[in-house]
């Protein structure tokens, strides 16, 4: 099998935690994480990075979707129960997600089967933040922070002896001689690489703030979130559809501190680090599949992984490992394997 190989396209969280998983199941398989951008230039980068699966995110089945979260938990669970969590960016944080109208937007099927602590609010909870909360739910759940994550595990795949090279693929035509399969995990750039119309991007905006007395996290209705991670607080947030637009706008900046100050009051005295912007690549539904294409007369095994839209670092795990498994599929003709 020392001569399998195989190249992952895309260095965010999705890329890197397939390679990782990939290089568990092939030890010995020849592997090229290759992607145009890395690490603070990826959208996984920008993200808070709390464990909670929204109902928009969807596999090709209620099972398999249930599989890639309860997979994905565990893969972050184990980190954090181990000497390497801070250093991997994955903490452990509990907190409220606030409704003031409706009692099932509190509700999460997938969190309630799953996580150690997951409650209604008390009433004396619902009066925290002010506002006029009716609805709410606590839980305990874990947070990876992609600013550590993506290079703890950049280096464990090196240490491993997997390259990562710096490319951009234009078209799949360009890698069908050099591997075995190909691990397409471009996030938003899929909609270009695939001709993929049902990608779009939701364009999000955060503050990062420094205020170490936050705790615990808390959602008002879904458009405001106060997330504390490892060394920051990330507050947001904006859900704009089909926009491509990377800056910062000064707008929704305002918009999203006094959301936030108004939901946490102690937040008016957080130091502003940092202000980003992120496409989420949302597909309706997660494109994880293979795929064999037909290019310059031979044929090209692919499995695609992208469309994980604002829930990418929560079902990163799970997602990659369903992956792996089509690659296993795929190549189980393969005289290498
Ligand atoms: C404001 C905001 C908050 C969020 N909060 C959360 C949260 O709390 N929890 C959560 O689970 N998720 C959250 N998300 C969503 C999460 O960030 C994404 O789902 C996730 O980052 C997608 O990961 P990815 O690896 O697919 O994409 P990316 O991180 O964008 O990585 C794609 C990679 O592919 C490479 N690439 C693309 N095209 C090409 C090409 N043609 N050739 C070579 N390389 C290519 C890029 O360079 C990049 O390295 C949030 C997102 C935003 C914007």
């Amino acid at each position: 099998m020392s001569d399998l190989n195989i190249g992952v396209l895309g260095a965010g969280v999705i890329g890197l935690t397939t390679a990782f998983e990939l290089k568990k199941k092939f030890r010995n398989a020849n592997i090229d994480v290759i992607s145009h951008q890395f690490n603070d230039k990826t959208t996984s980068y920008v993200a808070a990075g709390l464990f909670r699966p929204g109902t928009s995110f969807s596999g090709p089945t209620v099972e398999i979707t249930r599989q890639w979260i309860n997979d994905s938990y565990h893969y972050w669970d184990n980190i954090w129960n181990t000497p390497e969590a801070s250093t991997a960016g994955v903490a452990q944080v509990s907190g409220y997600i606030f409704s003031s109208q409706y009692p099932n937007i509190v509700k999460n099927d997938y969190l309630d089967k799953l996580l150690p602590i997951y409650r209604r609010a008390t009433e004396d909870e619902l009066q925290l933040c002010p506002g006029t909360w009716k609805y709410g739910c606590f839980f305990t759940t874990v947070l990876t922070q992609c600013s550590y994550y993506l290079p703890w595990i950049t280096s464990k795949l090196q240490r491993d002896g997997v390259h990562i090279l710096s490319q951009k693929i234009e078209s799949f035509a360009q890698l069908d001689k050099k591997y075995d399969i190909i691990l397409n995990c471009t996030g938003l750039g899929a909609k270009f690489l695939c001709n993929d119309n049902k990608l779009v991007p939701m364009r999000g905006q955060v503050l990062k703030v420094r205020a170490p007395w936050i705790k615990t996290f808390f959602y008002g209705d879904y458009d405001t979130y106060v997330i504390p991670g490892i060394d920051c607080v990330t507050l947001g947030g904006c859900r704009q559809y089909d926009s491509y637009n990377l800056e910062v706008n000064k707008y929704d900046g305002l918009s999203i501190k006094e959301r936030c100050e108004s939901l946490v009051p102690s937040l008016r005295g957080a130091e502003l680090i940092a202000e980003k912007v992120g496409l989420r690549p949302h597909r309706d539904v997660v494109r994880v599949e293979k795929e064999i294409q037909v290019i310059n007369g031979r044929k090209v095994k692919i499995v695609h992984n992208y469309g994980h839209g604002g829930y990418g670092v929560t079902t990163a795990p799970g997602t990659s490992l369903y992956a792996v498994k089509l690659a296993t599929e795929l190549l189980s003709g393969n005289s290498k394997l």
